[in-house]
């Protein structure tokens, strides 16, 4: 327990009121973390919060809109005030378009992409970063996706952002050594979530991804990437910077 230990720790998750970002928060949570989240859907977050700790101990939602800069750094402050500072951060909000054709592809959608998923992440660790740095030590992930390692049709919006986030986890990475801050980036495949559900409502397209290009023919769950976040966040990482680490059932050798 100890190597993973992260009680008095305070941890940042964008988008942690569902889906993977939940699933981070509970067991980082479980491990001693006090968990921040930062989600737009108030409602969504209160659900998230009775769902983390019934008693509401070490866990806080706010209110935020990671493409608007004003807002997380507001939320930011609020989650730096409530323990005493932040020691880690993750950048896990994001979404993916319905999936155009690039020729078809409207600019709004390219950049609702773009700043949610980069952007976004941008915001998100430069206002962690007044806090994180003035610790003797920290800790920035980024939640990637195969998208940025794969040719991915009809999604050259998801793409893009991905592979430029994690361009600029390695680029923080270095920026950040000096400051015993590591910087990485989570690659999940196929994972069983609401951003999944017109796959999976496809039938056809589901089973063929399962048995065609996983080698573990199945989909995650969520809770399957969290060993890899307790990890990354924790002591047992000190040495681990500007990595992707996938967790994809095979499919990247696949
Ligand atoms: P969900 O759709 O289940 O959750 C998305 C989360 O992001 C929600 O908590 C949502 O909260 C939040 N979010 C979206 N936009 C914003 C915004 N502008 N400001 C603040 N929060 C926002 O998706 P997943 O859990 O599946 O995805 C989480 C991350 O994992 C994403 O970055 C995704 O790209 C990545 N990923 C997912 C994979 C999968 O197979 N599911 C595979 C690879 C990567 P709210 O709407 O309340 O703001």
């Amino acid at each position: 327990m100890s190597l993973f230990d992260l009680t008095g720790k305070t941890i940042v998750i964008t988008g942690g009121n569902r889906g993977i970002g939940l699933s981070l928060a509970h067991h980082l949570h479980q491990f001693g973390a006090n968990i921040v989240i930062l989600a737009r859907d108030i409602q969504q977050n209160q659900l998230a919060l009775k769902t983390l700790s019934e008693k509401g101990e070490r866990v806080l939602s706010i209110e935020c809109d990671v493409t608007n800069s004003a807002s997380v750094n507001q939320a930011m402050a609020e989650a730096a005030n409530w323990q005493g500072g932040i020691y880690g951060c993750i950048a896990n909000a994001g979404g993916r378009s319905d999936g155009y054709e690039f020729a078809e592809m409207p600019e709004s959608v390219w950049e609702k992409t773009l700043s949610t998923n980069l952007t976004g992440t941008f915001n998100t660790f430069q206002a962690a970063l007044k806090y994180i740095k003035n610790n003797e030590k920290g800790r920035l992930l980024a939640i990637s996706s195969l998208a940025a390692w794969h040719g991915n049709a009809n999604f050259a919006d998801y793409a893009s952002s991905k592979a430029a986030l994690e361009g600029l986890c390695r680029a923080l990475a270095i920026e950040l050594a000096p400051f015993n801050i590591t910087v990485n980036c989570l690659v999940p495949g196929w994972i069983d979530t609401e951003m999944n559900a017109a796959v999976k409502a496809d039938k056809r397209q589901f089973e063929a991804i399962k048995r065609l290009r996983i080698p573990l023919r199945r989909w995650a769950e969520p809770d399957e990437l969290a060993g890899a976040a307790v990890y990354l966040m924790s002591d047992s990482s000190s040495y681990h910077t500007g990595d992707s680490l996938v967790v994809d059932g095979g499919y990247h050798i696949a």
